[in-house]
């Protein structure tokens, strides 16, 4: 069975995916439950943060910690939401150029986007949130906007005008901030040490697609993760075999609309040019320890292009990765050469360190 890195757009389809996912682990486990109850499945699914999530956890503690988990989700998707009134978020976007007071949890995820934002050359920044909305990314009310509004957007963008001073953020008054780019992968962070924490030693979650691994499986083997090609939504393209870590993909087929002129528009924006990022990748896939890093560069690795993809890795390292380029092709890094399964008919190339 592989946990595959399914897209929140096709809700219906993943509702599918995890319910099956769900029947294959029941089975898989029965064996092991009548001889070793400490090896059962236990599962929760929930939908937050905008899309259907799946947890998975072995052994005896796991379904207090498993309801431990999913209280936390809820929690972070209140404070971390860019609509719900009140939330952190909506706090510091309605503070009228006024510092709002925040958590530690937003605190660390809006350090983290800075310094993203900075090691990326802006390629990751959450102030982009006004150019997403006018587009309609945001509400699906879609449109193209034109080049002049765009523009004049454009400069509102900049992620170094968010000042982060002790448990307060303050931003100018035309500036907004989301930040769905990172807060998923943050989220798993939480839930495994969630997990963790009570004693669970073997999990695997899937929070919209986004999957991330605690320890390996019951009986010691990794854990193999299907990624999604991007070509053909509803297929598996490689597997990966992993312990330990995050699995997270961006991909330009997860939420997008083709516009009057025929093209397609998705909802990654190479904040460069407030359009679409179209610089060379559909998909990238970051494998690492933490969520937090895979989500944060999945997003702007997409943004940035092949090229400067290549060279982030190459300067940085700290993680491995897939890419899937807009000629058909399948990248990916050195490190993972011994656990990457290419199962499509594309040709998979190995990107090395030199
Ligand atoms: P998903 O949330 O679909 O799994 P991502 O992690 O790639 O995918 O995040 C995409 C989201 O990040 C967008 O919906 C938008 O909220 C935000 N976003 C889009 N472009 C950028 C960008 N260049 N920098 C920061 N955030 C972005
Ligand atoms: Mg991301």
């Amino acid at each position: 069975m592989h946990y595959r890195t399914v897209l929140h757009r096709f809700a219906g389809i993943i509702a599918v995916c995890l319910m099956s996912l769900t029947g294959c682990a029941a089975s898989e486990s029965s064996s092991t439950e009548q001889s070793e109850s400490s090896t059962a499945a236990h599962d929760i699914d929930l939908f937050a943060m905008d899309t259907y999530m799946n947890l998975r956890a072995y052994g005896d503690k796991a379904d207090e910690a498993l309801k431990a988990a999913s209280e936390k989700i809820q929690s972070l998707e209140h404070t971390l939401s860019v609509t719900e009134k009140n939330s952190d978020i909506w706090k510091i976007n309605n503070s009228g150029g006024e510092g709002a007071e925040v958590s530690e949890d937003t605190i660390t995820l809006i350090k983290a986007a800075k310094e993203y934002g900075a090691a990326t050359d802006g390629a990751l920044d959450i102030t982009v949130y006004p150019v997403l909305k006018e587009w309609g990314f945001t509400t699906g009310e879609y449109r193209i906007p034109s080049e002049a509004r765009i523009e004049e957007l454009l400069k509102k963008v900049d992620y170094t005008q968010i000042d982060v001073s002790g448990t307060s953020v303050g931003i100018p008054d035309e500036v907004q901030i989301d930040l769905g780019a990172l807060a998923k992968g943050y989220t798993g962070d939480k839930v495994m040490e969630e997990l963790s924490s009570r004693g669970v030693e073997s999990a695997i979650i899937s929070l919209g697609g986004n999957v991330q691994a605690l320890g390996t499986k019951p009986d010691g083997s990794p854990w193999s993760v299907a990624v999604v090609d991007p070509y053909t939504p509803g297929t598996d393209m490689c597997i990966v075999k992993v312990s330990g870590k995050a699995v997270i993909t961006s991909g330009n087929y997860e939420r997008y609309f083709t516009g009057e002129d025929g093209k397609d528009y998705w909802h990654i924006i190479d904040p460069a040019d407030g359009y679409p990022a179209d610089n060379g990748i559909v998909s990238a896939t970051i494998i690492s320890d933490s969520g937090l890093m895979c989500d944060a560069l999945s997003t702007a690795l997409f943004a940035l292009g092949t090229e400067k993809a290549e060279e982030y890795w190459r300067a940085h390292g700290g993680f491995e990765m897939i890419l899937v380029t807009d000629d058909k092709r399948i990248l990916y890094t050195e490190g993972i050469s011994d656990t990457f399964s290419n199962i499509s008919a594309m040709p998979a190339e190995v990107i090395t360190g030199d």
